[in-house]
């Protein structure tokens, strides 16, 4: 299946990508790890990347689409991928659209993870990260840590991320409906549109996720 992952900050999105990637065996292919192994390489894509980032700023579409294509190109991505992070602009989609249909593919179905605006806000508040770690995350309701502000891995100091700070997710939320909303629009034109409710249990959710795809497997 080729699959694309949409949906607000806070809806876990990336949670979600992992399992279905693994149940599906596809690759799960996100934008923002894709940046961070072309910087780390040093390629070329990341040597542009790395410009970009050092001075605070968004890489543009046409860099991004490059990447993507770059990567979807590898063998492992022949049968079936699952984007996450990408597109995020309808101008995007279309670039995929383009990718795919230069190989006679298209994609299977754009899964839209859906969450009301103070559900995105509360998810998002109580998130922590590990100061020492920040692969080391907490959520002060969903996965408190046992002694609080404190880090059960590495008993590291836990604080808000700059990203969470709710000036900044007031303004990453603009940006989601700006930006990313108009590619639900497009989606559900091209009938690929699956809208899954993203409240409840990661499991619950992914278990939503599976039957919102069983129809459109192919
Ligand atoms: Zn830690």
């Amino acid at each position: 299946m080729r699959l694309v992952l949409l949906g607000p900050p806070g809806a876990g999105k990336g949670t979600q990508s992992v399992l279905l990637a693994a149940s599906l065996d596809v690759p799960h292919i996100s934008t923002g790890d894709l940046f961070r192994g072309h910087v780390e390489r040093g390629t070329a894509l990341g040597e542009q990347v790395r410009a970009i980032m050092t001075t605070g700023g968004l890489v543009p579409t046409a860099l991004t689409v490059a990447v993507v294509e770059e990567r979807l190109s590898h063998g492992d991505a022949a049968d079936g991928f699952l984007l996450d992070g990408f597109p995020r602009s309808t101008v995007q989609a279309e670039a995929l659209d383009r990718i795919l249909a230069s190989r006679a593919q298209e994609l299977s179905a754009a899964v839209l993870l859906d969450l009301p605006d103070d559900e995105v806000v509360r998810r998002i508040a109580g998130r922590r990260v590990c100061g020492r770690d920040p692969s080391h995350t907490f959520h002060q309701d969903t996965a408190p840590p046992l002694r609080a502000g404190e880090c059960d891995y590495c008993g590291g100091a836990l604080h808000r991320r700059t990203d969470d700070e709710p000036a900044t997710v007031l303004r990453r939320q603009e940006l989601y409906r700006s930006e990313t909303a108009p590619l639900v629009d497009y989606y559900l034109r091209a009938g690929l549109l699956r809208r899954v409710d993203a409240l409840g249990p990661v499991a619950e959710v992914g278990n939503r996720v599976q039957r919102a795809l069983a129809a459109s497997r192919r």
